[in-house]
C-alpha cells in the first residue's frame, strides 16, 4: 500500500550534504574527470538504480564527449546490504572493447558490488576501468578495492536521498541525509 515503506515518524532526518554541497562537489568531479579523460574514449557505466541521479548530474558537468550506458546488479538478501553474491541482471549495450570505462555508483560500502562489476567488465577487454562514487564508506570495506574518484568520504552511517533508497522510497530527495 502507498506509503507503507516510509520511515516511522519517531525518527528524525539529519542532512549530511545539502543540495549546494552536492552541486559544488559534482561540478569539481566533472571537471577533474573531463581533464583526466580528454584524450580518451570515455564510456560511463552507471549502476542502477542508486546512481541514476548522481550520473545525470555528473555527466552534465563533463565537457568532453562521453558515451553513457547502464547496468543493474542484484545481491541476495536485503537491497541495501550486499553479500558476496552479486548478479548482473541487466547488462550494458555498448561495445567497450578498447574504450575507457568509468563505473559510476552512488556509494561504495562493502565493495562486493563494485568488485563483481569490475571483474565482469574486464572480460569485455576495455582499455581501462576506473571507479567513481558519490559516497565512500571505507570503514565497511570487505574487498581490496578503492574508488578513483569520490564525492565525499563518510563514516558508517546509513544514507538516504540523492538516488539512495530506504525501502521503496526517498530516492528523489535532492539532498543526502540519515535518520537518527
Ligand atoms: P556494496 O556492494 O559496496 O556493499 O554496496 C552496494 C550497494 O548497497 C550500493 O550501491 C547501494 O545501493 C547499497 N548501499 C550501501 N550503503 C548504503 C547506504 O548507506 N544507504 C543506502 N540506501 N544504500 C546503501
Ligand atoms: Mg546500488
Amino acid at each position: 500500500m502507498k506509503g507503507e515503506n516510509r520511515v516511522e515518524s519517531n525518527k528524525s532526518e539529519r542532512t549530511l550534504f545539502s543540495i549546494e554541497d552536492i552541486n559544488s562537489r559534482v561540478k569539481e568531479l566533472g571537471g577533474l574527470i573531463s581533464k583526466d579523460y580528454k584524450d580518451n574514449n570515455l564510456v560511463v557505466v552507471s549502476l542502477l538504480r542508486g546512481s541514476f541521479i548522481f550520473t545525470a548530474d555528473l555527466v552534465r558537468k563533463m565537457t568532453i564527449p562521453v558515451e553513457i550506458d547502464f547496468m543493474t546488479t542484484s545481491s541476495y538478501g536485503h537491497d541495501e546490504i550486499s553479500t558476496g553474491n552479486v548478479n548482473i541482471i541487466h547488462d550494458i549495450r555498448s561495445d567497450i572493447k578498447d574504450k575507457d570505462v568509468l563505473i559510476v555508483d552512488d556509494i561504495m560500502d562493502s565493495g562486493y558490488t563494485m568488485k563483481r562489476v569490475v571483474e565482469y567488465l574486464k572480460s569485455k577487454k576495455p582499455n581501462s576501468i576506473k571507479i567513481c562514487v558519490m559516497l565512500d564508506k571505507p570503514s565497511r570495506r570487505k574487498v581490496d578495492l578503492s574508488p578513483d574518484y569520490v564525492g565525499f568520504t563518510i563514516p558508517d552511517v546509513f544514507i538516504v536521498g540523492y538516488g539512495l533508497n530506504y525501502g521503496d522510497y526517498y530516492r528523489n530527495i535532492p539532498h543526502i541525509f540519515t535518520f537518527d
